[in-house]
């Protein structure tokens, strides 16, 4: 077996255009969609997911880091591109001269952008983060006398106001969006014109909170990704129907073994065979980012059916029981996350075993193999052929 396809990670480019689709459908036709692309694009390849928001019409991107922002650019994405986090003053000049935005919510953080522009001889476009009651990064609401004096410093372009909402929970979420309705007013008075408001994620897009707030832009993440938001009142995205899971993961069966009833498997034993059953191993463990808790409880598909993962989920390894699955052989394509006729794996099932949150999971699966996309021409190719 070759290393190349020990493990694939593949994303999907029809499974983007959908759930880019099905953001549209629930905000305003005008809204501008800036994805938000932290993390290694929540473990989906930053630059190839890029890619595919770009080519089909997301106009910005967001990241939580500068180094993120510099792949980006080094990859020839041009799109606009906010930092969310506050970037080293060292990266600044660099962040600056890519026309990289900066999500600014400190005004010594404001003061070192500004001399860094003014050095450069070029704009600073920043996005000024208020905080309404997430508590974390952002000028506070009640006070926006920084606002004004940001706005005075040379080569500072406030292009846009936002701030990050808790939850999307109804009463949480109307109470932040109050203020910050309050506080966009007040900040349109002092700049003297009004910047692109944004404030929802995810959970606030699927809940339908862009009716109640139709601001210019959102900053959907996981509902790119076709997953659920996980602060959310409920666990289904909008229409869940038309999102669609982009990532999915394979491997294959490296070694079938017969083994009789009684036979115990894997570190510490503990996994003892009832009857005589076929065990396959897979070359795929925690170390590619399965959660451990999968060991005796979670499931892959092979040849079409469930097989369940038996004893621990190795560092590199991964043993399954396909006993009573005919004809499975050395080499077979092992489906761990995706879909394979009607059986279906999601990250879902995932975090559910390890008792977490999806995107928890899928950034530890960062160095699990290089993310493969899946065109769409070869979707179109695959649903003429059947
Ligand atoms: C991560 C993040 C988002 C996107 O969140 P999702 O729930 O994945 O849509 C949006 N805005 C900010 C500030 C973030 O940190």
């Amino acid at each position: 077996m070759s290393p190349a396809n020990r493990v694939r990670m593949e994303i999907s480019e029809a499974a983007v255009l959908a759930n880019i689709a099905s953001v549209r459908r629930l905000v305003d036709p005008a809204t501008v969609l800036m994805g938000v692309v932290k993390a290694d694009a929540y473990g989906h390849g930053l630059v190839s997911f890029s890619r595919l928001l770009v080519r089909h019409g997301v106009e910005q991107l967001a990241v939580a880091h500068a180094e993120e922002a510099f792949r980006l650019r080094d990859a020839g994405i041009d799109a606009p591109v906010l930092v969310l986090n506050h970037a080293p003053t060292a990266d600044l000049p660099g962040l600056l001269r890519a026309g990289i935005r900066q999500a600014v919510y400190g005004e010594a953080q404001a003061r070192a952008v500004s001399r860094a522009a003014r050095a450069l001889g070029c704009p600073a476009r920043i996005h000024v983060k208020v905080d309404t009651g997430l508590s974390r990064f952002g000028f506070s609401s009640g006070n926006l006398a920084p606002l004004a004096r940001i706005a005075a410093l040379d080569n500072v372009v406030v292009e846009g106001f936002h701030t990050h909402l808790a939850s999307a929970e109804e009463d949480v979420a109307d109470r932040q969006l109050s203020l910050f309705d309050d506080a966009c007013r007040r900040a349109t008075g002092l700049l003297g014109y009004r910047p692109t408001r944004h404030a929802l994620a995810s959970a606030a897009i699927a809940a339908g909170l862009h009716g109640r707030a139709p601001l210019e832009m959102v900053r959907p993440g996981i509902l790119l990704c076709g997953l659920p938001p996980s602060y959310t009142a409920s666990d289904v995205p909008g229409d869940a129907g038309r999102f669609q899971p982009v990532l999915s993961m394979t491997s294959r069966i490296e070694q079938i073994r017969s083994v009789a009833a009684g036979t115990r498997i894997g570190y510490g034993a503990a996994h003892v065979t009832s009857a005589p059953a076929t065990i396959a191993i897979v070359p795929v463990g925690f170390a590619d980012g399965l959660p451990r808790a999968l060991a005796d409880s979670g499931r892959v598909i092979v040849a079409r059916r469930y097989a369940p993962i038996v004893g621990p989920v190795g560092m590199g390894h991964l043993t399954l029981d396909v006993t009573g699955i005919p004809g499975v052989s050395t080499g077979d394509e092992v489906v761990l996350l995706g879909s394979d006729g009607h059986r279906r794996l999601g990250i879902q099932d995932w975090a559910a075993a390890a008792g977490t949150i999806n995107t928890d999971v899928l950034v530890r699966l960062a160095s699990a193999a290089p993310r493969v996309v899946r065109p769409l021409s070869e979707v179109i190719e695959q649903e003429c052929y059947v």
